[in-house]
């Protein structure tokens, strides 16, 4: 051992205490306590933590894991088994390979319960656990337990730990407007929050939608109309979403409707052309009502376009016409298919709730059912993937497997608790799946409301058709060419459907 290694002048900070009864198996520093059972002896604080604090593959058994030890031969850093190390690196909570913090829990576990105390009785415990999950996933949890130690962080997050609050940046500017001594700290907590997904950053949905509607222009066919569409999204649809991101208003709801409002304005402006329109100002009333009543009721978004149009003089005074409010409940076809289409395409929506809409929509599966699935009734054969549902497996028709295999890399809240969950749609809470609850309040928000009363009646219409056909005919694709890539027959998805009958049927007797 190296004995003038410890006694070697250190750069910065105050001198080192070298005086004790033992010396450092790494440093040669001496010191009366420092951690035991090392190979090499004791070890002082600096040393061990560097050595807890080095994770990667093992050059001797090549698990990815701790490496607190080091190599005889290379002086490489190894795992603790292949170095010989006794000492229990596993937290006693978690179970993970983390070094012990208190009480041998690690870091992490000590501030989840450290938070779980200092919230006591939360009103709302699912804003609890994304809040502390987001907390305990900071790079450092050590130093989060120290910062929360401050009186500004621990009454702020009392605060939120009550959990009467609205989740959305109006509910952090307003305690700031009430404790504007506590800024710093509680744009720290949103910073946290933001960084781990827990909460949106203010534009991120007026930055989306300004990348998605650049791309959307190029399929408006009419050069002069495609000019009249850029004016309108630049002088009324963004300043709006710009308005609701002022007001801290439901920004993703803004820009959910902008897309919707220019998609069918796109439609109506392609129609007009193929209709032998040059010109906007040369469009009647006539034509519009002929347009909207020859197609689905989703036709109605244009309305925000022709009302500027009108104002701004593009256009004679043109309107969309105040439709009846139907109540009957019978799922059209068009309704369908637009939203198989939106969950298909539309990036501003959730991954996790367009999937949940799909299996909804295209296999014809109460929600029930749905939350309960588990990534093992997903397979992959060949490069397809096959959907277990009851003792069948479906194949998922080749214009949603991307979404499907983008959707298995990036499940919800994998974080924390519920890491290596092996639900499809993993809850918040631990060991749970996603509420029913929670994914038909995601689908309200977006205006998806039309499947969320139907009776399972509703889908006898949907169960007679096979998924591919289903999802082509949403996307304008012939069924065939879509067919061909799934493997989807009408026959296996007949068998399927009076397999999933008979279930049911069987369920519902006493
Ligand atoms: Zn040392
Ligand atoms: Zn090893
Ligand atoms: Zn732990």
């Amino acid at each position: 051992m190296n004995d003038s290694a410890g006694n070697r002048p250190r750069t910065k900070g105050r001198p080192r205490n070298n005086t004790g009864k033992y010396s450092c198996g790494r440093c040669g520093l001496k010191f009366n306590h420092g951690i035991a059972n090392f190979p090499e002896g004791r070890l002082c604080l600096t040393c061990y933590r560097k050595a807890t604090d080095t994770y990667g593959r093992c050059p001797h058994c090549g698990q990815h894991r701790m490496l607190p030890g080091v190599s005889p031969a290379t002086d490489n850093p190894i795992c603790a088994e292949c170095a010989g190390i006794t000492r229990n690196l596993h937290c006693k909570t978690c179970g993970k390979e983390r070094r012990p913090y208190r009480g041998g829990s690690c870091a992490t576990c000590a501030l989840r319960a450290d938070l779980y105390e200092m919230m006591g009785k939360q009103a709302d415990v699912d804003k609890f656990a994304i809040l502390t999950e987001a907390l305990c996933a900071a790079d450092r949890p050590e130093s989060v337990l120290t910062w929360k130690l401050n009186p500004k962080v621990s009454q702020f997050l009392k605060f939120l730990g009550a959990g009467n609050f609205e989740w959305a940046h109006t509910t952090f500017d307003e305690y700031i407007r009430e404790n504007p001594k506590s800024k710093r700290e509680v744009e720290h907590v949103r910073a946290i929050l933001i960084k781990n997904e827990a909460l949106r950053a203010r534009d991120y949905d007026l930055h989306a939608f300004g990348q998605w509607w650049k791309n959307k222009l190029q399929t408006v066919d009419s050069p002069s109309f495609r000019k009249v569409l850029n004016q309108f999204i630049s002088w009324d649809v963004t300043p709006r979403i710009n308005e609701s991101i002022k007001d801290g208003r439901n920004t993703r709801r803004a820009t959910h409707a902008a897309k919707q409002h220019v998609s069918t304005t796109i439609d109506f402006l392609n129609w007009l052309h193929s209709q032998g329109f040059e010109d906007l100002s040369r469009a009647r009333q006539p034509d519009v009502d002929f347009w909207l009543t020859s197609g689905p009721s989703t036709r109605r978004n244009l309305r925000p376009f022709l009302s500027w149009t009108s104002r701004n003089g593009y256009t004679r005074k043109l309107k969309v016409p105040v439709f009846e409010a139907s109540n009957h409940k019978l799922i059209s076809k068009d309704e369908r298919s637009y939203w198989i289409m939106t969950f298909i395409e539309d990036d501003s929506i959730h991954l996790h709730v367009r999937v949940a809409g799909l299996l909804l929509l295209v296999f014809a599966q109460p929600l029930a059912n749905i939350v309960e699935l588990e990534i093992n009734d997903v397979t992959d054969l060949d490069g397809k993937l096959f959907l277990k549902l009851g003792s069948q497996a479906v194949p998922i028709p080749s214009p949603i497997v991307g979404l499907f295999r983008d959707y298995l890399d990036h499940r919800p809240n994998l974080r924390g608790a519920n890491a290596g969950s092996s639900w499809l749609f993993p809850g918040v809470k631990a060991g749970r799946f996603i509420t029913v609850d929670s994914i038909k309040e995601q689908f309200r928000k977006i205006g998806f409301t039309q499947f969320l009363g139907a009776r399972s009646s509703s889908f006898e219409e949907l169960l007679a058709i096979a998924p591919a056909p289903l999802v082509a005919d949403a996307l304008g694709y012939s069924y065939k060419s879509a067919d061909k890539h799934s493997l989807v027959t009408n026959q296996s998805w007949a068998h399927y459907v009076g397999v999933r009958t008979k279930r049911e049927t069987e369920q519902k007797e006493p």
